[in-house]
């Protein structure tokens, strides 16, 4: 272990916060995570193991507090009455078990939830629709239910209290909470005590804070998460309006401030369209209003920003969802001044697309969270080899890099055999698309990594053929070899190829443009079937380099899976922005003579006048050389497997996971069982 750097020291001071002292300035502010109460053994572990790394506050992801605010389909937690301490002791134990503190985020989300479960009616300060698009409305609250909401965060507080945790909280954030519907005079046009003045709309809030003291701050800590900013300018919650207002209000009130920028699509912004630190502008003023401690999150990996933030007194505690997510031992790796081990979150939001997807957790960086409990699996540690066999892994891509990774880590012989002048495969040219730069993070990691394991030899302008591979001699043979995009077409609503001939547009695909082999002068039509990134990011590229690009889909709106990484609104509206035309609901026909296309709804056919289209369609597996070793009689080897895109094109995440998973499982026992263990549900 080698010394940590005193710039650091900084960070593990203990901070008071009420009645209870975090051990240092880590906090892992409140996340979802897709296995909530659904899932409880596996959401204690995951916290747990957060708690194990360093973080010195550990929350929980929203907790409803009864059923009238019911999340459903949403997976999060819940304390309703006493038959849920159970599961909340167990994610408490797990975090105690490391000296970190348990903190709980209470909810009653308002107008932001249609109760499509209890189907009791949502409430909300007015009568309004919902937040979210569903054909039920929400009726005003009368003062009896302002009553009720208040003893039930009550009484779930003091369940809270039960079950062990250090922290509850008051939540008035993400455009999720009845609270923060009362503040936000769009929603509050209550003419009664609670709204109109601010004081008036600020009224529940305080009267949350104060029950909860009363109730349980004698032992817990009362923290506040508030949504200092919604960027929505005048219309909405300001850091230059009303939020100093009620920050100088409650002041010391609250035992801390838990601050950030509203909605969750703001605050959890992708690396493509937010730096690290990107709501220090926005939260700065906190400090100025309040002598209590004030948590701030910012996707923060840089120890040194983190140093300095706290050193200048801009925040008392470093707040993270996201990089406790890609590192939960980032504190201890800081702790113990091994900084070039950290595995910085590269900002995607794969993880965001768990609680999107209703499924647990994942993320790109690492290949073990929401596996901690179900599989075992732990971020650091790794079962040691079971043999002392060669592995031989070919294409040194995400997959390839994390498979030697993590056999390396294990102990095995490990050549690495690249064919390109570096590795990081598709991630090195993707990186160099607009905003895509941190992906390069997750080769960085790897390939340091790598200066540790004298095992794992690596080599470049390396292309294996068969014969080379086979003559190898290794005990197993490991194929990454990734994939390329398809030529012909054929994506998520063209299951055959497109009728393509010499007299329709130049034909490219997004490997030509990133290669830099870029259509001739005149209009590019760019046609998205993959319906995440890639098309927009290629529209973005062409647009900025002057050419006239039209981005054309046969969904409704463009890369609609990137509303499960909560970035479909900011990449419409950076494409919009480069001067691309958008083209929604029309479905590719022909590329014969001209681009023909059709109406998605009506079949209506129309043509394109562009010089070139670019498919971003689908991708094909490079699976030549698998295929090539699979036919072969003389097969020295024990074992041959394929990973991540060579097996099947999918998401870096994807790839990492794979190389891992390999890596893991490795000449374990092997079971006709799932690879993984299930928590039922018993009478
Ligand atoms: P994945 O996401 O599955 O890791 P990538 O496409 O990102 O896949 O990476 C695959 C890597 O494999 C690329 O860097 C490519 O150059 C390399 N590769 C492909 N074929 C060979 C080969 N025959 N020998 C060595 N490297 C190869
Ligand atoms: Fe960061 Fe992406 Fe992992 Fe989420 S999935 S924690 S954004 S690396």
């Amino acid at each position: 272990m080698s010394a940590r750097d005193p710039i650091f020291d900084i960070l593990f001071e203990p901070v008071k916060i009420g009645p209870v002292t975090a051990r240092n300035r880590f906090y892992q502010v409140p996340h979802c995570n897709g296995m909530g109460d659904r899932q409880p053994r596996s959401m204690a572990a995951m916290r747990g193991i957060k708690a194990e790394g360093g973080w010195a506050v550990v929350s929980t992801e929203e907790v409803e507090i009864d059923h009238t605010t019911d999340f459903t389909p949403s997976i999060e937690g819940r304390m309703w009455d006493e038959g849920d301490i159970p599961y909340h002791a167990r994610m408490v134990e797990a975090v105690h078990a490391h000296g970190s503190l348990a903190a709980i985020e209470l909810c009653q989300q308002g107008i932001a939830t249609a109760n499509l479960a209890s189907r009791e009616v949502p409430l909300g300060p007015s009568a309004q629709p919902l937040i979210k698009l569903a054909p039920l409305q929400a009726r005003e609250m009368d003062l009896s239910d302002i009553r009720a909401v208040r003893a039930s965060h009550r009484a779930s507080a003091l369940l809270a209290k039960r079950a062990g945790y250090d922290i509850v909280y008051v939540y008035a954030g993400h455009d999720l909470s009845v609270v923060q519907h009362f503040l936000l005079s769009r929603y509050n046009q209550r003419r009664d005590e609670y709204g109109g003045s601010l004081e008036n709309r600020v009224r529940l809030l305080r009267e949350l804070i104060e029950d909860t003291k009363e109730a349980v701050g004698d032992t817990c800590a009362v923290a506040v998460r508030f949504a200092v900013d919604e960027l929505l300018g005048p219309d909405g919650m300001a850091a230059d309006g009303e939020a100093p207002e009620i920050v100088a209000m409650l002041a010391d009130l609250p035992d801390l401030w838990d601050v950030n920028i509203s909605n969750w699509s703001n605050d959890s912004q992708t690396a493509r369209f937010a730096k690290e630190g990107y709501q220090e502008r926005f939260t700065a003023f906190v400090k100025t209003f309040t002598s209590k401690p004030v948590v701030g999150v910012g996707r923060y990996t840089s120890p040194d920003h983190m140093a300095a933030l706290v050193a200048k007194g801009a925040l008392d505690f470093i707040g993270a969802a996201r990089p406790s997510i890609a590192d939960p031992f980032l504190p201890k790796k800081i702790e113990e001044g091994r900084i070039e081990d950290i595995r910085e979150c590269i900002g995607c939001n794969i993880c965001v697309s768990g609680d999107r997807t209703y499924t647990p957790i994942r993320c790109t960086q690492n290949p073990t969270m929401g596996e901690e409990w179900r599989k075992g699996w732990h971020p650091e540690q790794i079962p040691p080899a079971a043999s002392k066999d060669s592995v031989l892994i070919v294409g040194g891509g995400p997959a390839g890099l994390e498979c030697a990774r993590a056999l390396g880590q294990r102990g095995y012989a490990i050549t690495l055999a690249e064919a390109g002048e570096a590795f990081g495969g598709r991630i090195l040219a993707e990186s160099e698309l607009p905003g895509m730069a941190s992906y390069r993070r997750v080769i960085d990691h790897r390939l340091g990594a790598f200066t540790n394991l004298a095992n794992v030899e690596t080599y470049l302008a390396s292309e294996l053929d068969a014969d080379a591979a086979a003559g190898f001699g290794a005990d197993h043979i490991v194929i990454a070899t990734g994939a390329h995009w398809r030529r012909d077409g054929v994506g998520l609503h063209q299951r055959i190829p497109l009728p393509a001939d010499d007299t329709g547009p130049a034909v490219f695909t997004p490997d030509d443009i990133m290669a830099g082999r870029l259509p001739e002068a005149g209009p590019v039509l760019v046609y998205d079937d993959d319906g995440y990134i890639m098309a927009g990011l290629i529209a973005e590229e062409l647009a900025r380099s002057g050419r006239d690009v039209t981005l054309m889909t046969p969904d409704a709106m463009i890369s609609p899976w990137t509303e499960n990484t909560l970035e479909q609104h900011a990449i419409q509206r950076r494409v919009l922005e480069a001067g691309v035309t958008v083209r929604t609901g029309r479905r590719l026909v022909s590329l014969s003579g001209a681009a023909r296309h059709a109406c998605a709804y009506t079949g209506g056919e129309e043509e394109t006048a562009a010089a070139a289209v670019v498919l971003v369609t689908s991708r094909i597996s490079n699976d030549g050389l698998w295929r090539e070793l699979e036919a072969r009689d003389d097969t020295p080897w024990h074992s041959l497997t394929r990973v991540g895109d060579a097996l099947a094109p999918a998401t870096v995440a994807h790839a990492i996971y794979a190389g891992y998973r390999f890596a893991r499982e490795f000449q374990a026992p092997a079971s006709a069982a799932a690879p993984f263990k299930r928590e039922r549900v018993a009478v």
